[in-house]
């Protein structure tokens, strides 16, 4: 009688949280990728279209989006567009895919106005020179580093620690993610936890070395 409802095609009733002027949504679902520690493939499967951005906005200038690569989908590429056109700010906060950075994307990304971070990951060693190759196109479009903010999955302390340094001898705020395994349900290790409290508190991180940190 009523037809098929969606929760997700409700429109969120933001004057629950008036202090809160985003939107909150998706343009894309799913990931081209297959990343071990990752459950977005499992849970969404491959990249697929899924709203538009004006949908998403419901008449509000600002939106945090949560795609997990919008950079892969086309359609996510031509939400982009949109987005510039439509001068609105925005945040992906799940962070987007720099092995994905052309230079046309750098361009594209220059242009659009963010909330505050253009956000990627270095999860491993072998992603850190894809992440550069993308810092160094955004930065010829006049994106300064300052502006990135890089998740950073922590397994081996060490091989986390080199990632964060690097970050930050190039000026772009790291955030440690401790490693979570969901499929034996187990709790990060207490020295991860205690490492990402060291890189996340960021007076601590820019004045101290993780070696001399007691806490
Ligand atoms: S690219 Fe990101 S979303 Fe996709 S599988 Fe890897 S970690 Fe998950």
């Amino acid at each position: 009688m009523y037809g098929e409802l969606f929760c997700e095609d409700i429109e969120p009733d933001y004057s629950l949280y008036p202090q809160y002027p985003a939107a909150y949504g998706f343009l894309t679902r799913g990931c081209i990728r297959r990343c071990r520690w990752c459950i977005v493939p499992e849970k969404e499967g491959g990249i697929r279209p899924y709203r538009d951005i004006e949908t998403v906005l419901q008449g509000r200038k600002t939106a945090v989006l949560m795609d997990n690569n919008v950079l892969a989908s086309n359609h996510g590429l031509k939400q982009l567009e949109k987005i510039i056109d439509l001068k609105c700010k925005v945040d992906f906060n799940q962070g987007l895919d720099s092995r994905l950075v052309t230079e046309e994307v750098a361009k594209m990304l220059s242009k659009i106005k963010w909330l505050r971070y253009i956000r990627f990951a270095c999860d491993t060693a072998s992603a850190i020179e894809p992440l550069l190759s993308a810092t160094e196109k955004l930065n010829r479009y006049g994106v300064k580093n300052y502006r990135i903010f890089v998740y950073v999955l922590v397994r081996e302390i060490e091989d986390a620690n080199m990632r964060c340094r690097m970050l930050k001898r190039l000026g772009i705020t790291p955030f440690a993610q401790p490693y979570r395994d969901f499929n034996a349900n187990t709790e990060p290790a207490l020295q991860q936890k205690r490492f990402a409290r060291y890189v996340n508190h960021k007076a601590i991180f820019n004045s101290i070395d993780w070696e001399d940190y007691r806490g």
